[in-house]
């Protein structure tokens, strides 16, 4: 077990807290700020301990000069101000004079962000090759170091391993809440484990699939990905999206766990047709899964006592192709299966189609859950202390 945020005493210590404020902006305005509300239990909990707090977190990707601009986190800084109860101050730079007097000035229960941690990468791509002389800085302002930026832990960055190397350090409740979440429901024991695949591209979920299908009873296989499948069993899948260059690992799991995988056996067309999947026209696009797999992935969802899923079963943001993700969310709601749902996309789909209360977890880190369900370790968290 790692050591977490309730393991120090933080009265008049000043902690480095990583965030993820990785959060979606157009034309400076930020479009949701659910990741800086899902912040503020850590924040708070730190302000209430009378710590001093300087926040660290990147946004985008920072390569250029004008990218800086693009993705400073000032508009984060204002909302972030809204939601707290306190003073917020902004350092414009990552390092430096005026950064060290902001932060000598800072008081108990006072906020300090830091510009994007990524502006370190323009000069030599210091944050993200976790430069040991950046991490060292950092490490400087602080006495104590929280990280709470689950998304970036499959990333070694300064901001993340570097300054755990050089700092008392712990987890926050963000990155707690998603390792005890992940670990319960991966190593218990019970059976049958039914894990669900979908998405759109093989190619980033090959390793997942290797990982999951060692260690569960049943994979379901839908959304774009079961046509690089069908096509590895003969069937013409038509237009549907097909990656050719994973064909062969398909043949291959095919080939080795044939009893546990369940495919598609109808699906519905881009024309919104119901067709067999054996019936398929050279132009027929899958979309969704069909009625009868819908049935076919329920059967074998019934006696499940736990679920991972991966990926959505069709392109569930239009309307007319949700039905397949709905109705598969649907039956692990109403037979209150344990449900751990990881990627992305999928868990934007959780929330559009409204089930975000309805399951065990539903993971907040694109990559970083990837990375965990494909077996990996991951550096952001490996490099916190161990209680
Ligand atoms: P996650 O982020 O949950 O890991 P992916 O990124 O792999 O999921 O895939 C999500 C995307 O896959 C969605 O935008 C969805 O529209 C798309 N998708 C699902 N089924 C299909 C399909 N049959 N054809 C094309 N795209 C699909
Ligand atoms: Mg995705």
């Amino acid at each position: 077990m790692k050591k977490t945020i309730k393991d120090y005493e933080y009265k008049g210590k000043t902690v480095l807290l990583r965030c993820d404020f990785n959060v979606p902006i157009d034309n400076g305005l930020i479009t949701d700020d659910t990741r800086i509300k899902e912040s503020l239990t850590t924040i708070n909990y730190l302000l209430q301990q009378n710590a001093k707090l300087i926040i660290l977190s990147h946004l985008g990707k920072v390569k250029n000069e004008e990218d800086k601009e693009k993705n400073t986190l000032y508009p984060v800084y204002l909302r972030l101000k809204e939601l707290v109860n306190t003073n917020v101050y902004f350092s414009k730079e990552t390092r430096g004079e005026n950064l060290e007097k902001l932060v000598k000035d800072l008081k108990e229960k006072e906020i300090l962000l830091i510009e994007n941690t990524r502006y370190e990468d323009l000069d030599g791509k210091k944050e993200s090759s976790c430069e040991e002389e950046l991490s060292k800085y950092w490490a400087s302002l602080g006495n104590i170091y929280i990280n709470d930026a689950y998304g970036t832990s499959h990333r070694k960055h300064a901001s993340n391993v570097g300054i755990s190397k050089l700092l008392p350090n712990a987890v926050g409740f963000l990155i707690e809440k998603e390792i005890t979440k992940l670990d319960e429901i991966m190593n218990e024991n019970t059976e049958p484990f039914v894990v669900i695949m979908g998405g759109k591209k093989i190619s980033d979920k090959t390793l997942v699939i290797e990982n999951l299908i060692t260690k569960c009873n049943k994979i379901l296989i839908g959304g774009g990905m079961c046509f690089t499948f069908l096509k590895a069993k003969g069937y013409n899948v038509g237009d549907s999206i097909v990656d050719d260059e994973n064909l062969e690992f398909c043949k291959n799991i095919l080939d080795n766990y044939e009893d546990k995988i369940i495919l598609p056996i109808d699906i519905i067309t881009s024309n919104k047709e119901i067709k067999d999947i054996d019936n398929l026209n050279n132009n027929d696009a899958g979309f969704d899964i069909g009625p009868k797999t819908i049935e076919l992935f329920k059967e074998n969802l019934k006696s499940a006592k736990r679920v991972v899923v991966n990926g959505p079963m069709g392109v569930f943001e239009e309307k007319d192709f949700s039905k397949g993700t709905n109705e598969i969310y649907n039956c692990l709601k109403e037979n209150n299966i344990k449900t751990l749902i990881g990627g992305g996309d999928s868990a934007a789909s959780v929330n559009l189609l409204g089930y975000n209360n309805a399951f065990f977890h539903i993971s907040t880190g694109g990559g970083a859950t990837l990375d965990y369900l494909s077996g990996k370790n991951l550096p952001g968290i490996d490099a916190i202390e161990d209680k």
